[in-house]
């Protein structure tokens, strides 16, 4: 193998079961949108379907459908928007539940005499999708007057990384907002919680189900919690080895000048397999527990990394380097850095390996 993320399924479901905890056992949403953030959506399901968790989310209603036509039974919530075809399709799958954002798609599914479960997305902040907070309330009557086949009401936190005390008092107003509207309302699934609102906010969360991502899979936002487990390690193998004869432009556009009688390395890992361009701006890999600076431009297919000199003897091609996990993503300084585009930019190359 070249190139390949290593998936920790222990790992996977030891995080899942310590964020349930910490949302004071809530029940959990397995979010698999995006093919499982890259993972494979199949694979990850019934890893959690292992272990009780047998309500899935997905971004839309194809994804939805890829997993039933993959054999999986849980029930699946999508939490994107949907065209009125998917509504009328969705009626006819059993258990596949759509989010409905405004009074257009509620007076279709009246209209159509649709019996499909549905979940009234709220906006309490992000400026997504969702309902104004000032609708909420109509568009609940309208499903209970309608004997729409209401299943759920939710929102979605817009801020629950940063932790400034501004996006503190954020979160706080949202959850509050969303308070508001549920009020006595007898509702089978109310959640506004991603990971991150979890981790960070567990004792303010409403509700009695919470939405997990990136949490299972290991982080909250762009940095670790000590609370998970690392469950996604992306590897590759050295393939080339060079010392400089002189001063010499290390890749495209010759950004990086690497001195005379210095050891690089090439990774047969580039853009195309889900390397960012901006881990140049200083990321490292770890090859025999040495740290090798990732050097010049990333290639759509390779990779360079400086061998510190007296590591030189130590490296040889053939080695296996770590290239991103929990610990390197936390320890990593770099603006553009973002998990959940790191985890699904994997490309098709990459060989996922279950653990
Ligand atoms: C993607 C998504 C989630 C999961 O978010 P994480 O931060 O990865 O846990 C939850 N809710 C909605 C509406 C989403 O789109």
């Amino acid at each position: 193998m070249r190139t390949w993320v290593e998936i920790n399924s222990e790992n996977l479901k030891y995080n899942v079961k310590m964020l349930k905890k910490l949302s004071n056992d809530k029940d959990v949403l397995g979010v698999v949108k995006a093919n499982a953030y890259g993972l494979g959506a199949v694979k990850i399901a019934k890893i959690l379907n292992d272990i009780g968790v047998g309500f899935l989310g997905v971004a839309n209603f194809e994804e939805a459908l890829e997993l039933r036509n993959a054999g999986i039974e849980s029930k699946i919530l999508v939490l994107g928007a949907s065209f009125s075809e998917d509504f009328k399709e969705a009626e006819k799958e059993k258990d596949i539940h759509l989010s409905v954002s405004s009074f257009e798609t509620l007076e279709f599914i009246k209209n159509k005499n649709l019996k499909l479960p549905i979940h009234l997305k709220i906006d309490t902040g992000m400026t997504r999708l969702g309902f104004n907070i000032n609708d909420a309330k109509f568009a609940i009557d309208f499903c209970l007057e309608n004997k729409l086949n209401l299943k759920g009401i939710f929102s979605h936190l817009s801020d629950t990384d940063l932790l400034t005390d501004e996006s503190k008092d954020f979160t706080l107003e949202q959850i509050e907002k969303f308070k508001n509207i549920i009020n006595n309302h007898n509702i089978e699934f109310i959640h506004i919680s991603n990971s991150a609102g979890v981790t960070n906010f567990s004792e303010y969360i409403f509700g009695n189900l919470v939405r997990l991502g990136l949490g299972m899979y290991g982080f909250s936002g762009d940095t670790k919690d000590k609370r998970l487990k690392n469950v996604f390690t992306l590897k590759s193998k050295v393939i080339f080895i060079k010392e400089t004869l002189e001063a010499s432009f290390v890749s495209y556009g010759r950004t990086f000048k690497l001195a005379a009688g210095e050891t690089y390395a090439v990774l047969p890992i580039g853009y195309a397999d889900g390397m960012k361009k901006y881990l140049s701006k200083g990321s490292y890999v770890l090859i025999n527990n040495i740290k090798c600076p990732i050097i010049g431009s990333i290639c759509m297919d390779m990779t360079m990394i400086h061998i510190p000199k007296e590591k030189r003897e130590n490296i040889k091609v053939g080695d296996t380097a770590i290239i991103l996990n929990t610990d390197i993503i936390d320890s990593l300084n770099i603006p553009e850095l973002c998990t959940w585009d790191i985890m699904t930019s994997l490309g098709r190359r990459v060989k996922r390996i279950f653990i």
